[in-house]
This record gives structure tokens, sequence and C-alpha cells, in this order.
């Protein structure tokens, strides 16, 4: 009988899948050519729940709320609701790791641009919302972002540790 290949969770994006805001992927050959026929990917895209196409969201100051960037809506709540609901089902799955989207809101791991009120100044960084809550909640499952994975000995070091 064949082995069952290890998950690993994937933002959506990365897989191909068009859920980012305006429609598009993030398709990533590295993160691909790692699935390979080694692992199965578990696709999430936490802002799904918000719609395709959206408004790009931001996070502002003052508990680091995410915020519409054109209509100001808070979509802290909605996404809070649907991170932990995404955190229930991700828990039954039995994950070896995850590979993260840079550069969001949601997904970034790190660097994410906290604005101020106005929304038009940076104040600091963070992670992206969803990636704390995950980090939060399985601390010791190996995470990485695709801008990492294009680094060939981080790529082993996580696949090693993974696995
Ligand atoms: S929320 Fe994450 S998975 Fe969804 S489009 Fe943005 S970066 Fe990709």
């Amino acid at each position: 009988m064949a082995k069952a290949k290890l998950k690993i969770g994937v933002s959506s994006c990365l897989l191909g899948e068009r859920v980012r805001y305006n429609g598009e992927h993030k398709y990533n050959q590295i993160v691909i050519d790692l699935l390979g026929d080694r692992f199965e990917a578990v696709p999430v895209c936490p802002e799904l729940e918000m719609g395709v196409p959206r408004e790009p969201v931001q996070i502002v100051a003052g508990n680091e709320h995410l915020v519409g960037v054109e209509s100001g809506k808070d979509w802290t709540k909605a996404m809070a609701s649907f991170n932990s609901k995404k955190l229930e089902e991700i828990a039954q799955l039995n994950l070896s790791g995850f590979i993260f989207k840079s550069h969001s809101p949601s997904c970034g791991l790190r660097d994410i641009p906290v604005y101020n009120e106005t929304g038009l100044a940076q104040v600091e960084t963070t992670a992206g919302l969803f990636a704390q809550v995950f980090m939060k909640r399985f601390p010791s499952l190996p995470v990485i972002d695709e801008e990492a994975l294009q680094d060939k000995q981080t790529r082993e070091i996580f696949i090693a540790r993974i696995i």
C-alpha cells in the first residue's frame, strides 16, 4: 500500500489559485517543485471569504486591525472568525509545515507594514494576522515563505524539519 504523503499547508495563491484581491495568483515554481510527488499541498487563503476580487487590506495600529485600503472598512472581526474556523480545520489535518506568501497582511511571516490611524504612515512592522494566529496555535510546526525558499540551504533545512 502506498505511504500517505505528508501534508503541507500552502497559501493558495502560491499554487496558482486566483484568490488574490485583484483576481490574480502568485504561482511559484519553487513551491511546486518542493511539493513534487512527496508532499500533499493543503491550500489555505485566509482572505477568500472576503470575496474575489476584493479591495486590498492593510494592518492599522491599535490592536492591529485589518482595514480596507479604499473603503476603510474594518475586516478584523470577520477575519478573526474565519481564522479560528480555519485553525480548527487545520488542527484535524495533521500538517507537517506551512509555506506562507510573503508581503501579505494576512499571510506574511514578517516585515508587514503597520500603518497609523490615517492609513498613510507606516509606524512599525509585524507578521500577517493569519500567520500570527497560526504560529501561536502551532508553535512547533516549521513555517517558511516563498522568498526564503529561494535559498537552497534554507529550503533543505525546511524539508529536513518537515520530514
Ligand atoms: S490571503 Fe494569503 S493566500 Fe490569500 S491571496 Fe493573500 S497571500 Fe495569497
